[in-house]
């Protein structure tokens, strides 16, 4: 299980707003088991299926349904895939900002 101490985990953060980066997650759905793997597994739901069925998923009235999501502890988006932006706004802000401290 991983059971990490908040201290060493690193959050990424936005270098204009500062706020945390959104985490590159996975949602899971109607799976037949809760997870078992070493991903931090949030957003836990159980619940008990009543009045419908998935057939393609061999899902049937009474069984008991998981869904979840999943994070690996380290992965954020990136603006654009690689700055350090939680998005469009702050990356112009923090553009403007350089350019006022060269006095353009
Ligand atoms: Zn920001």
């Amino acid at each position: 299980m991983l059971n990490k101490p908040k201290e060493t985990m690193k959050k990424l953060k936005c270098i204009s707003c500062n706020k945390t980066l959104r985490r590159v997650t996975q949602d899971i759905r109607n799976q037949k088991e809760s997870y078992k793997g070493n991903l931090i597994c949030y957003m836990k739901k159980k619940i008990i299926v009543d009045g419908f069925s998935i057939p393609s998923l061999n899902i049937k009235q009474g069984d008991t349904i998981y869904s979840y999501r999943l994070w690996d502890g380290e992965s954020y988006h990136y603006y654009l895939g690689k700055y350090r932006f939680c998005g469009v706004n702050c990356a112009a802000k923090y553009g403007i900002k350089q350019l006022n401290q060269r006095k353009l």
